[in-house]
C-alpha cells in the first residue's frame, strides 16, 4: 500500500489484491493445520484436518494456476483476517486442558476459518466473471466446494456431538449430497462451454445485474 497514492484503483486491482489476500491466507492455514491435528484427539477430526491439509496444498496450487493465468507471479499480500483468526484459535487452545472441550474449541476454530475462505471464493468468483477471467472461475469453484464441504463436515461432527441419533439418522437420508470433486469437475465443464460460447459473457453465476456491471464499466473507464 502506498501512503500518498491508493494503490487499488481499478476492479482489476481489487481482484488481484482479493486473490493475493486468499493467497496469504491459504498458505497460513497449511502452517496452521498440522498444529490442530496434533491437538485433536477424536479421530474423525483429526483425520478431517488431515484430509483438508492435503486440499488446502492443492489449493495453494489452484491459486498459483491462477496467478498464471493472469500472468502474474504468484504473491501474497498480508491477510490480517486471517491472522486474527488463527491467531484467537491459538490463544484459545493454549487456555484448553480438557480433551473433548478441546475437540469442540478445535471445530468451531476451524469453522470460523472455513467461513472467511467461502466469503472469499465467493467475491473473487464474481469479481472474475465481471472482468472476463472465466478461466479462473473453475479454479475458484473447485477451491469453494472444498471448504464447503469441510464446513459441512465440520457441521456434522459439532451436531453429532449435542444429538448424536439424530445426526446419524440425517446422515443416512442424504448421504453427502454430491461430492466437492463433482462440483468442481462440472463446474469447470460448464466454465468451459460458457467461455467457448462468448468469452466476454462467459461471467458464468453470479452474473452482475445490468446496473452493477454499467457502474463497473464506469469505474474502468
Ligand atoms: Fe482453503
Ligand atoms: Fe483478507
Ligand atoms: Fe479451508
Amino acid at each position: 500500500m502506498g501512503f500518498f497514492t491508493k494503490d487499488i484503483k481499478t476492479m482489476d486491482d481489487l481482484f488481484l489484491h482479493g486473490l493475493q489476500d486468499l493467497y496469504y491466507a491459504e498458505n497460513q492455514i497449511a502452517k496452521s493445520l498440522p498444529d490442530m491435528i496434533e491437538k485433536a484427539t477424536k479421530p474423525e477430526l483429526k483425520a478431517g484436518f488431515e484430509k483438508h491439509l492435503a486440499e488446502t496444498e492443492g489449493q495453494i496450487e489452484r491459486l498459483r494456476q491462477v496467478f498464471e493465468l493472469l500472468e502474474t507471479d504468484p504473491k501474497g499480500e498480508k491477510c490480517p483476517a486471517i491472522d486474527g483468526i488463527l491467531k484467537e484459535g491459538r490463544e484459545l487452545m493454549s487456555e484448553i486442558d480438557d480433551e473433548d472441550v478441546m475437540n469442540v474449541g478445535l471445530v468451531a476454530a476451524a469453522q470460523a476459518v472455513e467461513h472467511y475462505e467461502i466469503t472469499r471464493y465467493g467475491a473473487l468468483i464474481a469479481w472474475a466473471g465481471e472482468l472476463g477471467h472465466a478461466n479462473c472461475i473453475p479454479l475458484f469453484r473447485a477451491n469453494l466446494a472444498e471448504e464447503k464441504a469441510t464446513d459441512e463436515a465440520l457441521t456434522r461432527m459439532s451436531e453429532k456431538r449435542f444429538n448424536p441419533k439424530a445426526a446419524e439418522s440425517k446422515s443416512e437420508k442424504k448421504p453427502d449430497k454430491k461430492p466437492a470433486k463433482k462440483v468442481a469437475k462440472k463446474a469447470a465443464k460448464k466454465a468451459k462451454s460458457t467461455a467457448r460460447r462468448s468469452p466476454a459473457k462467459s461471467a458464468a453465476r453470479p452474473t452482475p445485474t445490468k446496473k452493477t456491471a454499467r457502474k463497473a464499466s464506469r469505474r474502468r473507464a
